[in-house]
């Protein structure tokens, strides 16, 4: 349970914020090994942006660095409860991103065209096809966009509020 740190207590590595962030990436210095791990939260653990996120996770970055991080985070999302015993409701809905402008679309071909060279199986999909993607969406208005169907989002509150995160013996909170 989160507890109040005394001023005498020492830690190998101090985190501070419980977000998503912080929360998480005390989590895994925890798991490879290091060995006092304090997590530092002013307030209440997983209430700050990362509860009120739409919990949108997308490996459609627009670098190579963030594509990567987003595939390893619905890698992890895939296999967290069976690792865990805990779920972040990772749900794979598919993720569209529509272009309205030339500019956009410019842009949008160019992303693709990157993410594609790292490997992911997105693709650009036509104002006519884009619709298939979403019951709601009308053909008319954009132009089409990019689309990766492993893409989703978890549920924000339970994640940021995860109980694994909330009951490490080794966080404590201020
Ligand atoms: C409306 C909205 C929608 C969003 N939608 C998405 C989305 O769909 N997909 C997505 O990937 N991202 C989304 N985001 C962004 C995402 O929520 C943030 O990038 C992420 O939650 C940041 O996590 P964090 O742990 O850094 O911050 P936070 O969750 O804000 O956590 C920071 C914590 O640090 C604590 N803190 C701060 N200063 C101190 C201090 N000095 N001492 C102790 N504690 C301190 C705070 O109390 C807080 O608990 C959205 C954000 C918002 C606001």
């Amino acid at each position: 349970m989160l507890a109040t740190m005394s001023e005498r207590e020492q830690a190998d590595l101090v985190v501070v914020g419980a977000g998503t962030i912080g929360g998480w990436a005390s989590w895994f210095a925890a798991r490879d090994g290091v060995d006092r791990v304090v997590v530092l939260e002013r307030r209440v653990a997983g209430q700050g942006a990362s509860g009120r996120a739409a919990g949108i996770v997308r490996a459609q970055g627009g670098t190579p660095t963030t594509v990567a991080l987003g595939r390893w985070s619905i890698d992890f999302y895939r296999r967290q409860a069976a690792e865990l015993g805990t779920d972040s409701g990772f749900r794979e809905l598919g993720y569209l991103i529509l272009a309205v402008t030339d500019e956009d679309e410019r842009s949008g071909r160019e992303r693709v065209a990157m993410q594609q060279a790292e490997g992911l199986a997105v693709r650009w999909l036509s104002a006519a096809e884009a619709p298939a993607t979403s019951v709601t969406l009308s053909p008319d208005g954009h132009r089409g966009g990019s689309y990766l169907a492993t893409d989703g989002h978890i549920d924000p509150p339970p994640a940021a509020d995860d109980e694994e995160l909330r009951s490490d013996t080794s966080t404590a909170g201020r």
